[in-house]
């Protein structure tokens, strides 16, 4: 589906501007997650990291991508990706809230979410994210110099499904650069061994979505937000992570 010869390889000066780009993506992130509290309209976070971007001379990647209507994706409970936010929607003790956010920083850009517990959350939610984080961290570890592209895919879907969850498949990672999405595109599931062989300066921005349910979604009358179809907990975290000769470096690593 995904020929490797439209792979775009990234050289050392560009891969030192996506690590500008994703620190400043790491840095509003941290920003965000702390003021993602019960009583918080989902809109201000948007206000927030607009304002955070104005600030680092950043662009927002996501506001009119598609005509999407923010710069910022808030996911919140069985919403998995693409939620829109919203004046009315308060966020309450006990939510998960997947924040999904990039920017474009001297042409580039970079993508990265979190997964925030608001309060006290139930003992399952907690579990999901976690899972969810560290299968995350298994698929970035596997994507090594001379490893398949499969190997990344096999990683995460492993990890989530030893620890009885699933992983979506309508929603995938995918190369970035210059744009926000790029070949290849990253499954959070497939076959060790399999796709492209890896080389230094392929970015990808590997993205598991985590379903305490079924792996099944649909979207919203918004025509955005997806949700899992048995309404159970999603989470979802993201790294925007260049591949060099020493191996993965997450450029979207915050400092918390
Ligand atoms: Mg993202
Ligand atoms: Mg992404």
């Amino acid at each position: 589906m995904f020929s490797t010869r439209t792979i775009e390889l990234k050289s050392k000066e560009e891969i030192a501007i996506m690590r500008e780009a994703g620190a400043i993506v790491a840095a509003i992130l941290v920003i965000l997650s702390q003021a993602a509290q019960a009583g918080v309209a989902t809109l201000e976070l948007d206000k927030i990291a607009r304002a955070q971007l104005a600030q680092r001379n950043a662009k927002p990647a996501f506001l009119g991508y598609h005509g999407f209507p923010a710069a910022l994706c808030v996911s919140i409970n069985s919403e998995v990706v693409h939620g829109i936010p919203s004046a009315s929607r308060k966020l309450v003790n006990g939510d998960i809230v997947g924040l999904d956010f990039g920017c474009i920083y001297r042409g580039f850009y970079a993508d990265s979410a979190v997964t925030v517990l608001v309060g006290a959350v139930s003992p399952l939610a907690r579990k999901l994210v976690s899972v969810t984080q560290q299968s995350l961290s298994k698929g970035i570890e596997a994507m090594q110099v001379g490893a398949r592209l499969g190997d990344i895919s096999y990683s995460v879907q492993r990890h989530v499904e030893s620890n009885g969850f699933s992983v979506v498949r309508e929603f995938v990672g995918h190369g970035i650069g210059r744009s926000l999405h790029e070949d290849p595109a990253v499954p959070n599931f497939g076959k060790a061994g399999t796709g492209m062989r890896l080389s230094p300066g392929v970015i990808l921005a590997i993205e598991p979505m985590v379903n305490a349910g079924g792996p099944e979604v649909e979207t919203l009358s918004d025509g955005w937000t997806a949700v899992t179809k048995d309404r159970s907990l999603s989470a979802h975290f993201e790294h925007t992570v260049a591949l060099t000769e020493r191996g993965p470096e997450i450029l979207t690593l915050g400092t918390d």
